[in-house]
């Protein structure tokens, strides 16, 4: 498998430093609105490269940060006059639901920064005893000029950005020794939320965080750090600084950085204004279809997005969707196999079968190359439209219903993986429901746990809660 590295900015082969894991950080949004839909194409790139990477046969530990902590928290705390945690609280919950609304699954730790302030505090101590730190009236900074290796991922000329380095300064920074020095801690302003420090109350940069939340969830050394490419310089440019010299050794091994979604070539942001928040888009299109647009395209390329854009993924996505209860159907119309195998007495496939089967199986074949280039999901994509065609021609209900059923499950494994779900959901009737709960009741009385906990397990996929409480088992959907 080989993935593009900002840091060298060439393909390499991907050998993670573990063999058979790989720990992966992923920058998260600011939480002070509901996130846009230019905030969710890395949510989406980036759970399918996971997605991906399981299906490589990779654990994968994935870290997504909440930054909870940051002017614009502050700014609309102070707007409606409630506190900055309350501000935060509500988006973490808000983007949570986005993300499970586009199918994105939930890290393994969604750290928040506020809630490692002393890890930060330690991190900052470190810079300070090894002199890469300065504090000037209890702001402390990075000294930039000892890190030889900056510049390194964003391929910048330092010369130049000091002669630049004027427009590097924001109000109040003049007292810094060398304009590209950044912010590792700075002290309150009037009315924010603060923390003690040995060098005054107050709060972290932006960049300490993600160093920190990486270094304690993954690690001093990871495989994957990921983000859109405006983190390239400086967020990520200064992560490298900070945890390199706080830790004596190489922060990530690979750098990944999606392209932006754009609205008639800009970029999509809050602070131009042409964007659209997920949930406005949620209410007009099934999220799936937004899903299936962003990884319609390279996820280096950029993106622009239009409604005849959508319409078209919205199409693609109907053709698979179609396909795949098309082979439902042939599925549950189709006979069983009437070859077996001797031994076994399980049912083979005739020869000829076994060559259709094969030739579905080119374009799994074909999907896996596409993703081991990078993470090419436009190709990959291209490969399941390749199926699609392969089975609406090559399948009836006169083939045997393992063949069908083989096919059908290529086909929905290969959505899957890059999280598109293509299967109708079966709505469970009540009376259904009942009777699992019963079946439930059963296998625990007879101290059969595990079949027990299959059967929640079960409703649970479907979206039903049960409720253990004294008047028995209660449910309710989601
Ligand atoms: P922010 O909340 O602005 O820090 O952004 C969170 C994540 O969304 C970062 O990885 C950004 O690079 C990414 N991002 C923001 N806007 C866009 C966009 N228009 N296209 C792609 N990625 C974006
Ligand atoms: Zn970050």
């Amino acid at each position: 498998m080989r993935v593009y590295n900002t840091l060298s900015k060439r393909k390499e082969e991907f050998v993670p430093l573990e063999p058979g894991k790989v720990k992966m950080y992923v920058c998260g949004p600011t939480v002070y609105n509901l996130i846009h839909i230019g905030n969710a194409r890395p949510m989406i790139v980036f759970d399918t490269v996971r997605r991906y990477l399981e299906h490589k046969g990779y654990e994968v530990n994935y870290v997504s940060n909440f930054t909870d902590v940051d002017d614009k928290i502050i700014a609309k705390a102070n707007e409606e006059g409630v506190s900055a945690q309350e501000i935060s609280e509500r988006y973490i919950a808000e983007c949570k639901k986005d993300m499970e609304a586009m199918n994105v699954r939930p890290a393994t730790t969604h750290p928040r920064a506020t809630q490692e302030i002393d890890g930060m505090i330690e991190m900052i101590q470190t810079l300070m005893d090894k002199g890469y730190a300065y504090n000037v009236d209890g702001t402390v900074y990075f000294r930039t000029r000892k890190f030889a290796e900056y510049g390194k991922l964003s391929h910048k000329n330092l010369d130049d950005l000091r002669s630049g380095g004027r427009s590097l300064l924001v109000t109040g920074e003049d007292q810094k020794e060398d304009p590209l020095d950044f912010v590792l801690w700075k002290p309150k302003k009037e009315g924010e939320p603060f923390w003690p420090s040995p060098w005054s109350e107050g709060r972290p940069g932006w960049h300490i965080e993600c160093s920190v939340m990486s270094k304690k969830y993954l690690g001093e050394e990871i495989d994957i750090h990921a983000g859109g490419e405006d983190l390239i310089f400086p967020h990520h440019e200064n992560e490298i600084a900070q945890s390199e010299c706080c830790n004596g050794r190489p922060f990530a091994k690979y750098w990944l950085h999606n392209a932006f979604l754009n609205i008639d070539n800009r970029k999509m942001s809050k602070s131009l204004g042409n964007f659209f928040t997920v949930r406005e888009i949620s209410e007009k299109y099934d999220l799936q279809v937004l899903r299936f647009f962003m990884l319609s395209a390279h996820y280096r390329s950029p993106l622009n997005f239009s409604a005849d854009l959508m319409e078209a993924a919205g199409n693609g996505l109907e053709r698979i969707r179609n396909a795949v209860s098309n082979l439902k159907y042939i599925m549950e119309n189709s006979s069983a196999g009437t070859e077996q195998n001797a031994a076994s007495e399980e049912v083979v496939l005739t020869s000829a079968e076994q060559d259709i089967l094969a030739g579905a199986k080119a374009y799994e074949t074909k999907f896996d190359e596409a993703m081991d280039d990078d993470f090419n999901t436009a190709d990959a994509i291209a490969a399941i439209f390749e199926l699609v065609k392969y089975a609406n021609s090559n399948l009836t209900s006169a083939n045997s219903k393992e063949l069908v059923q083989a096919v059908y499950g290529e086909l929905v494994d290969l959505c899957g993986i890059l999280g598109l779900i293509v299967e109708e959901k079966e709505e469970l009737l009540d009376a259904d429901i009942e009777a699992l709960i019963e079946a439930r009741q059963a296998a625990r009385k007879a101290k059969n746990f595990a079949r027990a906990d299959e059967i929640r397990n079960q409703l649970a996929e479907q979206g039903i809660t049960l409720l253990d409480t004294r008047e028995g088992v209660k449910w309710k959907r989601a």
